[in-house]
């Protein structure tokens, strides 16, 4: 279905950007294992993609870094000739009551979460722009859409998204490229881990399905918005949430 397509998931070493290079590579798209700290998760990634048949590459970017960006992503240019699919999933979270909050912890949000997926954006969206073609998914949150206590930070950037998602999806749609966000509710995976018991407790009552989801999850519904059967969807935030925030 993705056939020598050339996909590029930024923090793909683990958690659900791990699930979404797995899914893509698995439907024959060429993809790019992007990650910020040691490459020994990225590798494992690669290799398992490898194992089944798949192509993948690695590269280390921290996406925050504008100029990085521009290097990681005319490497990329420069290797496979083209851009097809860019998921911006790269994320953290630094948590913290907002009268406590440091400005560090609040840029460092920021920085990476909604200055990341701009950074990528503008350098893929110049060769999209060139091909006439191109799927941009972007990972936003429940949470930029109903807020959280203790997360100002992360709230505000997952907000932003949504608002660089609308956008990017004006922007670029008359050149055949559709610019989608994906909202998750509670996934499974390290960022939610450290979370409390009590935490985990308290969040799972408010899922209407009454489990919390998994990386799967959200890689399925952000293949299909890579599919050519999602060409008519631009400009939508997917909440992918058990009806968390319905
Ligand atoms: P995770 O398990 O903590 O994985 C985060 C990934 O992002 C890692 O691969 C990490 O790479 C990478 N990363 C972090 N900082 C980076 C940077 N500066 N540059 C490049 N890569 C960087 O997180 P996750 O739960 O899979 O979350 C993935 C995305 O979904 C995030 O955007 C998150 O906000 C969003 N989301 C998650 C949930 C949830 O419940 N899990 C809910 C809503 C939204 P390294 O290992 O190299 O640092």
């Amino acid at each position: 279905m993705l056939d020598g397509k050339i996909a590029v998931v930024t923090g793909a070493s683990r958690g659900i950007g791990r699930a979404i290079a797995k899914e893509l590579a698995g439907l024959g798209a060429v993809t790019v294992i992007n990650y910020n700290g040691s490459s020994d998760r990225a590798m494992e990634v690669k290799q398992e993609i490898e194992s089944c048949g798949g192509q993948a590459e690695l590269f280390q970017c921290d996406v925050s870094d504008y100029a990085k960006c521009e290097a990681f992503i005319q490497d990329v240019i420069q290797k496979y000739g083209r851009i097809d699919i860019l998921v911006n999933n790269a994320g953290i979270t630094r948590d913290g009551l907002l009268m406590k909050m440091s400005e560090e912890d609040f840029d460092r949000v920021i920085n990476v979460n909604l200055k990341g997926a701009f950074n990528t954006i503008r350098f893929v969206s110049r060769q999209m722009l060139k091909q006439r073609s191109g799927r941009i998914i972007n990972l936003s949150s429940v949470v930029g859409i109903m807020g959280n206590a203790g997360q100002a930070n992360y709230a505000a950037s997952k907000a932003g998204v949504i608002g660089l998602t609308k956008a990017a999806a004006r922007e670029l749609a008359s050149r055949g490229i559709t610019v989608n966000a994906i909202a998750p509710g509670f996934i499974e995976t390290e960022m939610t881990e450290v979370l409390s018991d009590k935490v985990k407790e308290s969040t799972k009552a408010q899922i209407p399905l009454g489990i919390f989801g998994k990386p799967e999850d959200i890689a399925k519904t952000a293949a299909f918005l890579a599919s050519e059967d999602a060409g008519y969807i631009t400009g939508q935030v997917i909440q992918v949430d058990g009806g968390m925030a319905i």
